[in-house]
């Protein structure tokens, strides 16, 4: 399945992973945006 998660806030796509997330939601995949720097998560 293609993976089309972008950022929240530029749109862009271009992203690296930055860890896992802890506590509740422990275990996703955390990602930075390459353009804005801003951190997301992802399914
Ligand atoms: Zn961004």
């Amino acid at each position: 399945m293609e993976n089309k998660m972008k950022c929240p806030k530029c749109g862009q796509k271009e992203k690296v992973k930055n860890g896992f997330m802890n506590g509740f939601m422990r275990g996703r995949q955390k990602y930075k945006c390459k353009n804005c720097g801003c951190n997301y998560t992802g399914g």
